[in-house]
């Protein structure tokens, strides 16, 4: 949320508003019960220290306001009723507006930001829910709450429970209270929520979560009635198509595990807006500027998934024998290349591997196997050539040395944020496939790619792996006969900065 807040230069009205800093995860989940924390200032991938606990409808009015100054028209209580469809492209939208008149609306371009509505979503594409998660949420709000103590304060704190898991987020709003208190737990329990009633059911729960018990503290009060919410994780086959785009809960939603719903939509509408935008100022980008929207999204959405199942499966032993924990300890690892990845990173790859991105990850690999269930043994199968190769770091390439590229090379496209434009980028990409430790969210602003310069892009596309650092050399200068690179000695210095970068490795011969 926080590159969308700062881009927008609304952060100084959050905090006008009150929400609370959020700094951090306390979680009651994996091999023992003992509370432990995600702190944001110490996750490197994340762009900032902080994120907010936001009252939804006093954020969504800053945020509407904001649209409304840049020159937005907005149109209060009106309905979208049908997507203008012609020939296959979606040209505008027919809604009735608050006095109950039926408007026809042309636009070049429609985001469809109508969460689980998905209102043109639901006629573009095709919805699918995950049948893994079919989940029940409860959910109420209290004041006069204890809360937590020191560093803690400002965490969002998750505590497994037989039935499931309750959050504590702090929230100090006016309208809502202190605190939002809610129980996750599972659709096999919706015969006995309709017997025992939402009330019940989750106050029995609640005598289950010692930790959050506590939190909430003896004079607490319950000021709002057990809302209820279900069946919320499906995805569609295409975020993005011929005149739309899909941004938010209109394209897909996960789970409230891992607090990212709020934070993707704003991104995925801030993606978005300056993929449109290409597209506007540059007609023949349009294709390319959709396919990078709909690509990234299924990406983002399946890393946070992987990572999900991986969480969920990881609580296996807090609760043995339990109906909700049982139904979800399956983590098929041939299909969850997120938590594959995970493990062949943590016990091959990391320790041998000095890319720069990977060595940051290393202390949050290490926390979420310290903590979660999950026991390297699980591990069965072989996990791809990234384990078995045997690299080593040089400043300096010798005749005989097989360099190696240390991600993969690529052309993609990244983000021009100052002039909201998406601009060609070629380079090393280190994200791999699905690294489930990475920012789900870098996947909507563009990959994590390192730029190369021309020369250097090159010359790395003749480093496959195999061949000889003399003969790549002979092979480039041939290739620039008359250029600036007629030695050894010149082509050297091309690499030496990406040896320095760890972007180029030495595969030692076996
Ligand atoms: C139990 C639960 C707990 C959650 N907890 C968290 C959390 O802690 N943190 C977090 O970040 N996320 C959380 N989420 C997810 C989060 O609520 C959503 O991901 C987020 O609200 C998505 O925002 P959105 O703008 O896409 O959709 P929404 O917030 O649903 O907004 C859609 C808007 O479109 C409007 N609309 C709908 N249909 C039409 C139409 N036909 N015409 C015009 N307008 C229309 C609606 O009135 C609404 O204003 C939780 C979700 C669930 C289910």
């Amino acid at each position: 949320m926080m590159p969308v807040l700062e881009d927008f230069g609304l952060v100084d009205a959050c905090r006008q508003a009150g929400f609370v800093e959020k700094t951090g995860a306390t979680f009651i989940w994996g091999k023992n019960r003992e509370p432990w924390d995600i702190q944001f200032a110490d996750t490197p991938f994340l762009p900032s220290g902080f994120a907010f606990h936001v009252d939804r409808a006093v954020f969504d009015k800053i945020l509407l306001d904001n649209a409304r100054a840049c020159g937005t028209e907005v149109q209060m209580r009106a309905r979208v009723t049908t997507p203008l469809n012609e020939d296959g492209r979606i040209v505008g939208v027919i809604y009735e507006n608050a006095d109950g008149e039926t408007v026809t609306a042309r636009a070049s371009f429609v985001i469809d930001a109508s969460g689980a509505a998905s209102v043109i979503g639901r006629t573009a594409t095709e919805r699918r829910y995950d049948d893994r998660m079919r989940q029940v949420a409860l959910y109420s709000y209290y004041r006069n709450i204890r809360g937590a103590e020191g560093f803690r304060r400002g965490h969002i704190t998750v505590e497994s429970s037989p039935k499931g898991w309750f959050w504590f987020i702090p929230m100090d709003s006016e309208q809502l209270g202190e605190v939002s208190l809610g129980l996750v737990t599972g659709q096999e329990f919706t015969d006995e929520i309709r017997v025992k009633g939402a009330e019940a059911f989750y106050e029995e729960a609640l005598a289950l979560a010692p930790y959050v018990r506590e939190m909430i503290g003896p004079q607490a009060r319950r000021v709002k009635p057990i809302h209820i919410v279900r069946d919320w994780a499906y995805t569609c086959d295409k975020a993005a198509g011929p005149g739309y785009y899909l941004a938010g809960d209109a394209a897909a939603f996960l789970d409230p595990l891992l607090s990212t719903g709020v934070s993707l939509a704003m991104l995925a509408g801030y993606s978005a807006s300056v993929c449109i935008h290409t597209a506007l100022s540059e007609p023949t980008m349009e294709h390319e500027a959709t396919e990078f929207y709909a690509n990234n999204y299924r990406q983002m959405y399946e890393v946070t998934r992987d990572f999900l199942h991986y969480f969920y499966a990881g609580n296996a032993s807090a609760h043995p024998n339990e109906l909700f924990w049982n139904a979800r300890r399956m983590l098929k690892f041939d299909e969850n290349i997120g938590a594959k990845q995970a493990f062949s990173f943590f016990i091959n790859t990391i320790p041998g591997n000095p890319h720069p991105a990977l060595q940051k990850q290393i202390p949050l690999f290490q926390q979420f196997m310290k903590k979660l269930d999950h026991t390297v043994n699980e591990i069965n199968s072989p996990t791809g050539d990234l384990v078995t190769q045997q690299l080593r770091l040089t400043d300096r390439l010798m005749d005989d040395d097989v360099p190696v590229v240390n991600g993969r090379l690529e052309s993609s496209w990244q983000f021009n944020r100052a002039k909201h434009l998406l601009e060609q980028v070629r380079g090393v990409t280190f994200d791999l496939d699905r690294p489930i430790f990475s920012s789900t969210s870098s996947w909507l602003l563009g990959r994590n790619i390192a730029a190369l310069k021309n020369e250097a892009w090159d010359l790395l596309k003749l480093v496959d792996g195999r061949r000889s650092w003399s003969s790549i050399v002979g092979q480039y200068t041939a290739a620039h006969e008359g250029g600036a690179c007629q030695d050894g000695e010149a082509v050297s210095k091309i690499i030496a900065p990406l040896l320095a970068e760890k972007f180029v490795l030495v595969r030692d011969q076996p």
